[in-house]
C-alpha cells in the first residue's frame, strides 16, 4: 500500500461509503486512454468511464493540452461583470449543438446545481410572470438528479436517500412515465388536480442512469411533452448522463424529436477532465427574465462558474465530437454489446439484458454483495460498479473492440461464477 493511502484514508471520507466496513479503495496512479493504473502494477479497463464523463478516453491530449495552455493564461476569473473567450465560445458553441432555441447557457460546477439552477429559474419564471405560487415539480419514480436537496427532492423518492431526509426536503410529486394507456391516465388525472401549484415537470430523456439504467421509448417522452403543453408546464429535461452521444444522439431528447423548455448538461462535458456543468433555457424562459426590473433577474451565481479551464476543456471535447466520428462508434459499440452480452441472459439470476446506444445493462435477479462482486471484476482486469442489482457497461466512446470484448466477457464470466 503507497505511504500516502495509509495516511490519506484516516482524513478522506469517501461518497455512498461506510467507512467502518467497506474494503480497502483501490490506489491509482495514473489513467491513459481506457485503461486506470493502479499502485501496485495492476491496470483496469475501466467499463463505467468515471461516473460516465470519459468520453473520449482518460488524459486525450487535445484536452490536456488545451487546460495546459488556458493555465498559462487564465486559469480562473469570476464571471459577475466580467466574462472571458472559453466561456463565451462554449456557450456559443451549445447553443448550436442543443435541439431547437435552448440558447442561453447558465453554467455551474456540479450536475447537482445545473439541477438545482434550473428547478429555481422555473420557478422565478413563473414568479416573474405572475404566478408565485407555482413552487412544486413533477417527477418520475425511478429518476435521479442528484444529491443537493432539491434534486434529491426531485429523485425517486424509494431509492437512495430520500428516506433519510424525507423531513428536511420539500415535497415534490411523483408518478410513473407513461408507458401504457393506464399510466398516462394516471397522470394526467395527478396533474390536473394541481396545475395551480406545479411550474413544471422534471424527466431523464430515454434513460433513467443511476436509477439503474432503465430504458424508454422516445413516444414516452413524446407524451410527457405534450403533456406539459396542455397543461402550460416547463419541462426540463436533465441530459446530464444521456448527453453527448451516449443513447446514440448527441443528446438523447433528439430521439424524440423534443425540445425541453431547460436543459441540464455535465458528466461528458469536458470529456472527465474537470467539474462543469451548465443549464440552457429557451428564448421564452430567458425573456421572462429579460426586464428592466433587476428583481426579475436569474437570482443564482456559483463562485467558479464558468471556470476558464473547464470550458476550455469543454472547448476541446466539443472538437473532439466534431472532428471525430463519435455517434459512429456508438453505434458499433451498441451494436457489439447486443451481440457479446447476449450470452449473459443464460446465466442463473439474470433478469434482463438491455442495450441502447453505448449502455448494456445486465439487471440480475438481486445482488447482495456488491463490494465482492467489484473485487471480482477487478481480478478480471475491469472497474465496474454495479448500481442496485444492475451490473452495467457505460465505456468511453473511444474504446476498442478488443477492449470491449474483455469488459463483455468479464461480466459474463463474473455472472456466471461470481
Ligand atoms: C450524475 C447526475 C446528476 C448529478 O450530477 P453531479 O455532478 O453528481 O452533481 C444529475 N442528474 C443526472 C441525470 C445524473 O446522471
Amino acid at each position: 500500500m503507497p505511504s500516502w493511502l495509509d495516511a490519506g484514508l484516516r482524513h478522506l471520507w469517501l461518497p455512498y461509503t461506510q467507512m467502518k466496513t467497506a474494503r480497502l479503495p483501490l490506489a491509482v496512479e495514473r489513467t491513459a486512454g481506457v485503461n486506470i493504473f493502479l499502485a501496485d502494477g495492476r491496470s483496469l479497463i475501466d467499463g463505467i468511464a468515471s461516473w460516465w464523463t470519459a468520453a473520449h478516453g482518460y488524459n486525450h491530449p487535445d484536452i490536456v493540452q488545451a487546460v495546459g495552455q488556458q493555465a498559462q493564461r487564465m486559469p480562473h476569473v469570476m464571471l459577475g461583470g466580467l466574462v472571458h473567450e472559453p466561456a463565451a465560445r462554449l456557450a456559443t458553441r451549445l447553443a448550436a449543438l442543443a435541439p431547437g432555441d435552448l440558447e442561453r447557457v447558465f453554467f455551474a460546477e456540479s450536475g447537482s446545481v445545473a439541477v438545482e439552477v434550473a428547478l429555481k429559474m422555473a420557478v422565478q419564471y413563473w414568479r416573474n410572470r405572475g404566478e408565485p405560487h407555482r413552487t412544486r415539480f413533477l417527477a418520475f419514480y425511478g429518476g435521479y438528479h442528484g444529491d443537493t436537496a432539491m434534486a434529491m427532492a426531485v429523485t425517486d423518492p424509494e431509492e437512495g436517500m430520500h428516506a433519510l431526509f424525507r423531513d428536511y426536503m420539500p415535497r415534490q410529486h411523483f408518478s410513473s412515465l407513461p408507458v401504457t394507456p393506464h399510466d398516462e391516465a394516471v397522470l394526467e388525472t395527478t396533474v390536473k388536480g394541481m396545475t395551480h401549484e406545479l411550474a413544471g415537470v422534471i424527466v431523464e430523456p430515454l434513460v433513467q442512469g443511476a436509477g439503474g439504467m432503465r430504458f424508454y421509448d422516445p413516444h414516452v417522452l413524446q407524451k410527457v411533452r405534450a403533456l406539459c403543453d396542455r397543461h402550460h408546464l416547463l419541462l426540463i429535461a436533465d441530459e446530464i448522463f444521456t448527453g453527448f452521444g451516449r443513447t446514440g444522439t448527441l443528446f438523447a431528447c433528439e430521439q424524440a424529436g423534443i425540445v425541453p423548455d431547460i436543459m441540464t448538461l455535465s458528466k461528458a462535458l469536458t470529456g472527465g477532465v474537470l467539474p462543469l456543468s451548465c443549464t440552457l433555457a429557451r428564448q421564452h424562459i430567458f425573456q421572462a427574465f429579460f426586464d428592466d426590473d433587476p428583481e426579475k433577474a436569474l437570482m443564482h451565481g456559483p463562485t467558479y462558474m464558468g471556470n476558464a479551464l473547464a470550458c476550455a476543456a469543454a472547448n476541446a471535447a466539443l472538437d473532439l465530437f466534431e472532428r471525430e466520428p463519435r455517434l459512429q462508434q456508438v453505434r458499433e459499440i451498441e451494436q457489439q454489446l447486443t451481440d457479446e452480452l447476449a450470452v449473459c441472459r443464460n446465466i442463473k439470476g439474470v433478469k434482463d439484458v438491455r442495450v441502447k446506444g453505448a449502455i448494456g445493462a445486465v439487471e440480475l435477479d438481486a445482488l447482495s454483495g456488491r463490494d465482492a462482486l467489484v473485487s471480482r471484476f477487478v481480478e478480471e482486469g475491469v472497474w465496474l460498479r454495479p448500481l442496485g442489482n444492475v451490473v452495467y457497461l457505460t465505456p468511453p466512446l473511444i474504446i476498442g473492440a478488443d477492449d470491449l470484448t474483455r469488459l463483455t466477457t468479464a461480466v459474463a464470466k463474473v455472472l456466471a461464477a461470481p
